[in-house]
């Protein structure tokens, strides 16, 4: 895949970039690796007031931030001005908070004392998806650079803009050359960088295929990895729900980010007793909606990320209707330039089929009809995917109690599965392993070393 700037809203080609030659990359991580010597022993403070530095300049830098990313990858401005805050909260969240995650913990110890301290590891690869460019990037680099690893990033192509503003942010901040550096190369020159013994670890958030391929080389290389992949994340209205609300919160979690998240809500799991009132209901709430440049504040449905992701997604749905679901509203691409597609309300796919089981990642809505919650629990849960979820009912403890029972890594109650700094993020199953964000986020890549103190004298 060519590393460039395509809007997607046109589909015309902004800007080009060339791959990094192995020159600059060795040049790369040999700098990585220095510079992991001095910040490794540098002190919370002043990793803070790095990490503080540069939530400010991405805060001053908004407006302009966020343009690059809705011109990237297509997100609604607003959405993107709302990523960039979020962004910054999550550089400061660490900033304030490291310290107090990394500090000693007592062992309690039959003789002696034992603390657990928090060592840095060195050098550590993140590889990011293009849906959230600003925000994937913090979520992986703040806890790392507070632990007091150094990071290499490896973007998504499609956003190398986005990649090197980060970067740009960084140095303005005052990071040293090595602290954080961009790597511009494609997907499939990952997995020879796990071979580099400098290279001590790996995250990546994106499809199963890429996490797969990480996982395979730090395997091989007996290196650790987080992989934060794909979701089919059920969304399920029970009966005693209020099904306005549902509705409402319905079309947040399926069309943010025009259905371009790991946590959207994919299937709307809902019990006989209130389905027709919600699908019409809901139906009538993703028609009509203003199609436009994303870029223009009223727009309400822009572009995909991309025209192979639109062309994917129209595939998808093809496939559904041909193995017997039904379109409710939707199901085309829209007669336009750029990567538009209809939203898209489908019914009647047959649970355990093929396409049940595939990723929709747009603005394509699968409705399933259940009997009852023990169904809707059974149903949302037959999927190779476990990342999030919701539970709508007006009963909380009703809603903890099927919570309990969903198999994925979040669940929401009366609310689409969404994020903050301190709310643990991650899956199981096909979704990946490890978590990111609040104090879970800084002790994946943190070694935490035992320092045992002994008498001279003490037994054996
Ligand atoms: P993707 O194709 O896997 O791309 C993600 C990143 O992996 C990109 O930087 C990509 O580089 C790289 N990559 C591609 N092939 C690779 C390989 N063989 N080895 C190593 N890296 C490789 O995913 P996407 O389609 O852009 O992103 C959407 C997926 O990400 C969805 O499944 C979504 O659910 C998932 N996601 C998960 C989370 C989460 O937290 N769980 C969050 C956001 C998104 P190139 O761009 O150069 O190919």
């Amino acid at each position: 895949m060519a590393i460039a700037t395509v809007n997607p809203f046109t589909n015309e080609t902004v800007k080009c970039f060339t791959e990094d030659t192995a020159e600059r990359i060795e040049r790369a991580i040999a700098t990585a690796e220095t510079e992991f010597k001095n910040w490794s022993r540098t002190g919370y403070s002043e990793r803070a007031g790095l990490l503080r530095k540069v939530a400010g300049i991405m805060r001053a830098r908004k407006k302009e931030l966020a343009t690059l990313i809705t011109t990237e990858m297509g997100k609604l401005i607003a959405e993107s001005v709302g990523e960039i805050e979020l962004s910054a909260a999550i550089v400061d969240y660490y900033a304030d908070n490291g310290e107090r995650f990394l500090a000693d913990q007592p062992v309690e110890t039959q003789r002696g004392e034992a603390v657990i301290r928090h060592s840095p590891i060195g050098v550590v690869l993140g590889v990011e998806p293009w849906n959230f460019p600003f925000y994937q990037v913090v979520r992986f680099a703040s806890p790392n650079l507070m632990i007091g690893n150094v990071v290499l990033v490896k973007h998504a192509s499609i956003v190398p803009q986005c990649a090197i503003a980060i970067e740009d942010i960084f140095r303005d901040a005052g990071a040293p050359p090595g602290l954080y550096t961009n790597l511009l190369i494609p997907g499939r020159a990952v997995a020879a960088l796990l071979d580099d013994h400098r290279i001590r670890a790996a995250s990546l958030t994106g499809s199963e295929e890429a996490g797969a391929s990480l996982a395979a080389a730090a395997g091989k290389n007996l290196k650790k990895s987080v992989l934060e992949l794909g979701g089919n994340d059920a969304f399920i209205v029970l009966e005693d729900a209020d099904i306005d609300k549902a509705v409402e919160w319905a079309y947040v979690g399926r069309m943010n980010n025009t259905g371009q998240c790991c946590v959207a809500a994919k299937r709307f799991i809902v019990v006989d007793a209130v389905a027709d009132e919600f699908i019409g209901k809901f139906v009538a709430r993703m028609s009509h909606l203003k199609v436009g440049d994303p870029l223009d504040a009223g727009t309400q449905l822009g572009p995909l990320s991309s025209e192979e992701a639109a062309v994917h997604l129209a595939d998808q749905v093809r496939r559904a209707v041909a193995d017997g679901a039904k379109v409710l509203l939707g199901g085309k691409r829209i007669d336009r330039k750029g990567a538009f597609l209809e939203a898209t309300v489908l019914t009647g796919i047959k649970p355990g089929s093929p396409i049940s089981y595939e990723e929709m990642f747009g603005p394509v809505a699968a409705v399933y009809r259940v009997a009852d919650e023990r169904a809707a629990i059974t149903l949302a849960n037959d999927s190779p995917y476990g990342l999030g979820g919701s539970v709508f009912t007006n009963d909380i403890e009703r809603g903890k109690r099927v919570a309990d029972q969903i198999d994925t890594g979040m669940v929401f109650i009366n609310h689409p599965t969404w994020t903050a700094p301190e709310l643990p993020f991650g899956g199981v199953k096909r979704s990946g392993y490890g978590r990111e964000l609040s104090g879970l986020g800084v002790e994946e890549f943190a070694n935490k070393k035992l320092i045992r103190v002994s008498g001279l004298n003490d037994p054996f």
